[in-house]
């Protein structure tokens, strides 16, 4: 075989559908999020991000970075190996302590990543119980996906938020088969919500356990930031929550909470989390500070709310094809890979605006978009530029406004 011809044609396979990526070089500024540089062939410039997953800018919040400092100073830079093999640093126990209190749960277990997290859990979970059948939300992640495909079980694909079509594949089980509900809180793309309460009532009625994936709702839901099932009052009716620090928490890393026994057989049999160093300390150390502000400061939900609502609205009133969505997350619709990448490329070279386009396979052909995610510390002035550039862009690939 001929390698390297091989690599090439792939590449060149993207490339001729539109879907290769390239990544947008930046350095973010602290203090001056959502601004910042853009290194470019030509030089550096100035942009504005609208498509961070630093949702409420913790990324750059004082408290976070101070920890983080202090931390170094105490422990150093890396932890120095697995939890088991000298890793496990005092700043790993308090962090799991912290997110065990965030979602009502008896323990916790940090991972190097949410994607691990999920693709642990799930692998081990279904690797381990004999028999079990992982019923799997259809628009569920990419990590939870991999995770339950690699533990060998079988699955069932229940439709998107279909809680009938979830109960009737649950009744056609045996009623004795261990079984498993995957699913997510938030969904990032189109930026829906689950029906918690009903899939956890499906849980009681079916004796199945729950796998709650509330990477997009962790700090930005609930009365202390513990995602919508802290918001919706079921916390203590799942059986695993899973979340990342790596999104609204503004730092880096991954988890999953539940009750002592549980957790303690992920850290027990889950390779992913036994096998792999522990995060740097100060890591921890800065994602607990951020929880430990986001618990006291539910003003910056609701002002993150509120930026989301006041950003759709002058969307709409510009006819642009927004998805109204009851969550932070904002999609405007392209509708075709070419064209979605060639309006990111406008905004960002001629306007300095950067929304990365999303298309297939995150989403599905036909709904490529530029997905929006307007943070508390995004402003109307900000706001209203990207409307006439978004407007601007629009008019001149010719590009469909809303309905
Ligand atoms: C980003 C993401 C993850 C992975 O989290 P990381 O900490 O970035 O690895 C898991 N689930 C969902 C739904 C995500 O969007």
């Amino acid at each position: 075989m001929h390698y390297s011809q091989f690599f090439e044609d792939q590449i060149s396979g993207l490339k001729s559908e539109g879907r290769y990526r390239v990544f947008t070089e930046i350095m973010r500024r602290v203090s001056h999020f959502p601004e910042a540089a853009q290194f470019t062939g030509q030089g550096i410039r100035d942009i504005v991000v609208w498509c961070s997953n630093d949702y409420l800018g913790m990324g750059q919040h004082p408290d976070v970075i101070a920890a983080m400092h202090e931390a170094i100073d105490l422990c150093g830079a890396g932890a120095g190996g697995t939890r088991n093999i000298s890793g496990n640093n005092r700043f790993h126990v308090l962090l799991e302590q912290e997110l065990a209190d965030l979602h009502d749960a008896e323990a916790a277990l940090l991972f190097t990543s949410g994607y691990t997290a999920n693709m642990t859990t799930l692998m081990t979970l279904g690797a381990a119980i004999p028999g079990c059948i992982i019923f799997s939300d259809s628009q569920n992640h990419n990590s939870m996906i991999e995770g339950i495909r690699h533990s060998r079980a079988p699955r069932q694909i229940f439709r998107h938020n279909d809680v009938a079509h979830l109960e009737s594949l649950l009744a056609a089980a045996p009623i004795n088969a261990p079984k498993l509900i995957a699913f997510e809180s938030v969904y990032s793309m189109d930026g829906d919500i689950a029906p918690i309460a009903k899939i956890c009532d499906l849980a009681e009625k079916y004796n199945a356990m729950t796998f709650l994936d509330e990477v997009h709702a962790v700090g930005m839901y609930g009365a202390h930031g513990g995602g919508v099932s802290e918001r919706d009052g079921q916390s203590s009716r799942l059986t695993f929550i899973q979340g990342t620090l790596a999104k609204a928490i503004g730092v880096h890393g991954g988890y999953v909470a539940g009750s002592r026994a549980s957790i303690d057989f992920i850290r027990s049999f889950g390779q992913g989390f036994i096998f792999s160093s522990a995060m740097p300390p100060a890591v921890a150390a800065g994602a607990r500070a951020s929880i430990q502000y986001l618990k006291r400061h539910p003003e910056i939900r609701d002002r993150h709310q509120e930026r989301a609502e006041t950003l759709r609205r002058k969307l709409q009133a510009a006819d642009l094809p927004v998805i109204i969505t009851d969550s932070h997350i904002v999609p405007v619709l392209v509708g075709d890979a070419t064209r979605c990448k060639k309006a990111s490329d406008l905004l960002l070279e001629e306007h300095g605006i950067y929304i990365q386009p999303i298309n297939y396979p995150t989403v599905p052909r036909g709904s490529e978009r530029l997905r929006i995610t307007p943070t508390p510390l995004h402003t109307d002035a900000q706001m209203d530029a990207l409307v006439d550039s978004l407007q601007t862009v629009w008019a001149k690939l010719d590009l469909k406004m809303s309905a």
